[in-house]
């Protein structure tokens, strides 16, 4: 269990894809799941291959390094744990490990994330943010085995 700007985030015990993803994080290691079958990767935490349905998986450490594919500021708090951060950017990120194919084919790999400063806990300014930026990984450590992945502008 993890505290997040004074949230309890839990992790059930038999939720092995996201325990793993959020106790890789907290070694500072971004996973994302490969598949056994067709060895895509996929951002989005599942038990089955979105691309051939294959139960099969491993984690596969990816660089965190990639661009803003998509954002939007969130100016409306949804908890009130956030109330003193609005406005505040949620980027979706596209990997620089798997992009669509040449023939169209649509397999890039995005993640959700906050989008911080040099300081994970802070929000980044919303006049920095725009499609195409690069961006990188960096860390929130929550306590001893868990961290949540966030991104933040890089060169
Ligand atoms: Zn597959």
């Amino acid at each position: 269990m993890g505290e997040y700007r004074g949230l309890q985030l839990v992790v059930a015990p038999t939720d092995s894809e996201h325990r793993g993803y959020f106790e890789q994080a907290r070694q500072h290691r971004l996973v994302v799941q490969r598949c056994g079958a067709c060895s895509k990767l996929r951002g989005a935490i599942g038990a089955a291959c979105p691309f051939c349905a294959s139960p099969d998986w491993s984690w596969h450490e990816v660089s965190g390094r990639g661009v803003i594919y998509s954002y939007q500021i969130v100016t409306q708090a949804v908890h009130p744990a956030f109330a003193d951060w609005i406005p505040y950017p949620v980027v979706l990120v596209e990997l620089d490990e798997q992009r669509d194919g040449a023939e169209g084919e649509a397999v890039s790999l995005r993640l959700i994330a906050n989008l911080v400063t040099s300081d994970p806990a802070i929000a980044e300014a919303e006049e920095n943010v725009a499609i195409g930026k690069r961006v990188e990984v960096c860390f929130l450590d929550l306590d001893e085995t868990m961290a949540l992945p966030q991104f933040r502008l890089s060169e």
